[in-house]
């Protein structure tokens, strides 16, 4: 029996005009019908979130109304999560192991936007004028877009609504065509906290008929997107046609540099859950090991260990450490670009192997590049278990490799000496940096890039107050006619 799943579009649950079939990457065999939307349900949609905006059952709220609707969201994500992580590993592959935990913190995001739905404030402005008050109301910018890849679509979708919601926004999420399950389960739980009709709504189809006409759509405020930077182009292309506001998550080639003096057991877990976690399919991945040169053949040699450890199986096996690839043509992707890297002289020292018959399941690989530093897995992003190593000599030599890639999502660093720790933090182009551990996310910290990894924050007051647009209110408290009309106040 196929599992059928539907849109949310103005409050009401609805079949799209046609289906396509969701695959089991585990198996590779369909397993789930998904509703495709099409210019018409997003146009809907958006339309229904524009009304929404303006509806007094929503704009009417006050801050700690909307807070209240954003916890009851976050208590019944808890009540479902271990249905929403189900969901989540049957549609992507992505082990139970992460889903379960990802998805209980997912919560905690809603739960921290919800506490700042009424912290975000105004001002009131000193001004130059004895006879005038001026103060600024941060206002919600309007009907949000927002696209999320298929990995973690729950995640990337809470960092985008939390904030969006709290700052009095509405919006039209777009699920992957890949692996929708979870956020089309999602929309119920939005429908029982009790947003007003339109104020969320939730749909997937296709790239081009789907999120082409959602980024264009001319009553679309802000696009927040997530996803590989050649789709960003076409967003911020299409999304231009309105000035619409962006912002963009995008994918990276995150160093992972490895210092001598550093405890070096540690730094090969935390490398081992950089690249091998989530099969490598994480924006943050950090998929150069950048070792200094003294102890590369001892940290690689650790490294292959814990590689060839790695369980791989089932991804609903609580066992399993690593699942499958989302997708047959992410495979076959990976193993294009590990031949044409080791052709350049880039050396397989473990792993890219196929495993079993059935699902797309690859081994964690290591290659050796000292001898081919500009091969294709060193420079481009794979999203998959594939890890680069380089050698580097010293800071200087570090930094150069580190920061020799056009993306600046995030970096880390294993060193134990702390003045080094920093010199490397100041010279480090990321928009995050971990020291002595990696992929550590918090909704209190912001997240985000620069470069080919994007603009705008995610995470923390930032991403609230950029769903925000200022009002400046200036009110004459002066009784005395207005002076010479054609004098500037
Ligand atoms: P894509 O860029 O292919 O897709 C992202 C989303 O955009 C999907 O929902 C996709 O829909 C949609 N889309 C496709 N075409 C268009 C279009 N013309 N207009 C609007 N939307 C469109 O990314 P992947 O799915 O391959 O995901 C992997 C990428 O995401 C990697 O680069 C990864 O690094 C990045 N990523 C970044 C993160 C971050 O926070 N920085 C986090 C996670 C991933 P559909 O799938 O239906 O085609």
């Amino acid at each position: 029996m196929m599992r059928r799943f539907q849109h949310y579009i103005d409050g009401a649950f609805e079949d799209g005009p046609a289906g396509f079939e969701s695959l089991d990457p585990a198996t590779g065999e369909a397993w789930a019908i998904m509703p495709e939307a099409r210019e018409a349900e997003v146009d809907r949609a958006v339309r229904a979130a524009h009304r929404a905006f303006r509806a007094p059952d929503w704009a009417g709220l006050t801050a700690s109304a909307r807070a209240k609707l954003l916890h009851r969201l976050a208590d019944l994500v808890e009540r479902d999560a271990s249905e929403l992580a189900a969901l989540e590993t049957r549609d992507t592959g992505k082990i139970i192991r992460e889903t379960r935990a990802q998805i209980a913190y997912v919560a905690e995001y809603y739960r921290y936007y919800a506490g700042l739905a009424d912290k975000i404030e105004g001002a009131h402005l000193p001004i130059d004028k004895p006879d005038m008050e001026v103060w600024l109301r941060r206002e919600p910018v309007g009907v949000v877009a927002a696209i999320v890849p298929w990995n973690s679509q729950l995640f990337l979708s809470a960092v985008k609504l939390g904030p969006a919601l709290a700052a009095g926004c509405t919006v039209v999420l777009k699920a992957s065509e890949e692996g929708p399950a979870p956020l089309l389960h999602f929309a119920r739980l939005v429908h029982e906290a009790g947003f007003p009709a339109g104020v969320v709504n939730v749909l997937t189809g296709f790239g081009a008929r789907c999120g082409a006409v959602l980024t264009s759509h001319p009553k679309v405020a802000h696009v927040a997107f997530t996803g590989g930077p050649d789709t960003a182009r076409m967003v911020v292309r299409n999304s231009a046609e309105n000035l619409a506001r962006t912002s963009l998550e995008l994918g990276g080639k995150s160093p992972f540099i490895v210092f001598a003096d550093a405890d070096l057991d540690s730094a090969a877990n935390a490398q081992v859950s950089a690249i091998f976690a989530a099969a490598g399919q994480s924006c943050v991945a950090g998929s150069r090991l950048l070792v200094e040169r003294s102890v590369k053949d001892a940290f690689l040699e650790r490294l292959m260990a814990k590689a060839r450890a790695v369980r791989i199986g089932a991804p609903d096996d609580p066992e399993t450490e690593m699942g499958p690839l989302c997708t047959a043509r992410q495979r076959d992707r990976i193993e294009e670009v590990i031949a044409a890297s080791s052709a350049q002289g880039a050396r397989l020292v473990t792993g890219g192997e196929r495993v079993g018959e059935a699902g797309f399941y690859t081994t964690p690989a290591i290659l050796d590049c000292s001898e081919a530093p500009e091969a294709p897995c060193v420079t481009t992003e794979l999203f998959g278990p594939v890890l680069s190593v380089l050698a580097f000599d010293d800071e200087a030599d570090a930094l150069r490799l580190a920061n020799g890639t056009d993306y600046g999502l995030a970096a880390g660093l294993f060193t134990t000496n702390l003045t080094r720790a920093h010199r490397m933090t100041r010279g480090l182009e990321a928009g995050v940096v971990w020291i002595n551990t990696y992929r550590a996310v918090s909704p209190i910290a912001p997240f985000g890039g620069h470069g080919l990894s994007g603009h705008g924050r995610e995470g923390g007051l930032a991403a609230a107050l950029d769903y925000t647009t200022i009002k400046t209110v200036w009110l004459r408290t002066s009784d005395d006619p207005i002076p010479d009309p054609f004098v500037m106040r």
